[in-house]
């Protein structure tokens, strides 16, 4: 077992290509850390460097305490499973789980009748490994079976199989569930993160959905333009984005942003966003800014309906007057698109509401979760 550091590590494709800039990331041993961006950030890159396929222009990358910069992908000891599988498509599902192996394992033994008991030996090993992958990840009934005869769910599972069947020191994945439908990526999520409880195989995952990041992380690393924006576990991304673009990026329907002003009234320090102002919370890094232009960010779960019982008291200076432009039911929820003045928030409300699309209602905020940005470096203001 080993973790993965990137120490400054550039990667620049070409003369101007710069994919992966200055990274600096440490992921622990036996950790689940997920790499998550926009198409184009990065993280495959990162994650082929890792693997050795791609070479880094600048930087170290250090598998446990090992520089392993000049280490043949195969001598890596990391397994890596791919959107696409990438399976044997003249192979069974045996022969596909078995082959690396083999060719690891039996290499030298094949055509020396000396080693004949001894290669005997190993292939009972091999057998024993590959039975028992095949059962853990319930692909038993179709190892005789080629790639073509499988479904998109079960080839993946093969393609796993294959990667934890070799016990690998670290394993990549790259966007391993895109090409599985909404119901079996959700039931493979779950199955990956077991499979990971049990194995304890430090795992880099690349996605771009940030739902996966949320669900499978230990923690996470969200990337942009090749950058590291942040790095933490998901929840506390979520409760503190570190700038606007982590903000916007985690959570979904995604987080309101308003340009505002910190101004000071009648003894109170206030973020005046055009239509409507809010206290800052006692103690705001923000409090020290009047006169600033900021961004002011809410969760639309920090939007509630004022008449029901939630979590969000409402009081005279958390509480706004908009209209319900739309209301999307979710069934354990709504979605609602409420306008006041020029501006246009989202806010998911309780079912229990009584509130009616082309109706003015009564929304409470919580101001204790308000987020601020600074206008022009957009870093949040804490
Ligand atoms: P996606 O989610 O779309 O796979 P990504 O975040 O994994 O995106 P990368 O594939 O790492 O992003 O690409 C990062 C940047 O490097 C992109 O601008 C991409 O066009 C560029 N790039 C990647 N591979 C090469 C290459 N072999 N040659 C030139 N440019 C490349």
């Amino acid at each position: 077992m080993a973790g993965v550091t990137f120490r400054n590590i550039s990667k620049v494709f070409g003369k101007d290509v710069k994919a992966v800039d200055n990274l600096n990331l440490e992921i622990r041993d036996q950790e689940f850390m997920v790499l998550v961006g926009p198409s184009g950030c990065g993280k495959t890159t990162a994650l082929r460097m890792v693997a050795g396929l791609e070479e880094s222009t600048d930087g170290d990358i250090l598998i446990g305490d090992v520089r392993v910069n000049d280490v043949p992908p195969k001598d890596r000891d990391i397994a890596m499973v791919f959107q696409n599988y990438a399976l044997y498509p003249h192979m069974n599902v045996y022969d596909n789980i078995a082959f690396g192996l083999r060719l690891r394992e039996l290499k030298g033994f094949f055509w020396q009748v000396s080693h004949w008991g001894e290669a005997q030996k190993i292939k009972a090993d091999i057998d024993e490994r590959v039975r028992t992958v095949a059962t853990m990840l319930d692909i038993e009934k179709y190892l005789a079976r080629r790639p073509k005869e499988l479904s998109g769910g079960q080839r993946q599972r093969v393609a796993l199989a294959r990667a934890i069947v070799r016990k690998p020191k670290v394993f990549l994945m790259d966007e391993p569930l895109s090409n599985l439908d909404a119901k079996l990526r959700v039931q493979t999520r779950a199955e990956l993160i077991r499979l990971h409880r049990k194995l304890g195989i430090t795992t880099i995952y690349v996605t771009h959905d940030q739902i996966e990041a949320m669900t499978m992380g230990q923690r996470m690393a969200i990337m942009r333009d090749g950058k590291l924006q942040q790095c933490d576990e998901p929840e506390k991304v979520y409760a503190n984005p570190a700038n606007k673009f982590v903000a916007s990026f985690i959570g979904s329907p995604p987080m309101n942003f308003l340009p505002a002003k910190i101004v000071q009234e009648g003894g109170r320090v206030m973020v005046d966003a055009v239509d409507f102002k809010l206290p800052l919370p006692e103690g705001h890094g923000a409090a020290a800014m009047v006169g600033k232009d900021v961004t002011l960010g809410i969760r639309p779960e920090e939007i509630d309906d004022a008449d029901l019982v939630s979590s969000i008291t409402p009081t005279e200076f958390n509480t706004i007057t908009a209209k319900v432009d739309v209301l999307e039911p979710l069934g354990h929820e709504y979605v609602a698109y409420i306008g006041i003045g020029k501006t246009s928030l989202i806010a998911t409300i309780d079912n229990e509401t009584r509130i009616k699309e082309g109706h003015d209602a009564r929304f409470a905020i919580n101001l204790e979760r308000i987020h601020i940005f600074d206008a022009v470096t957009e870093e949040a203001i804490k």
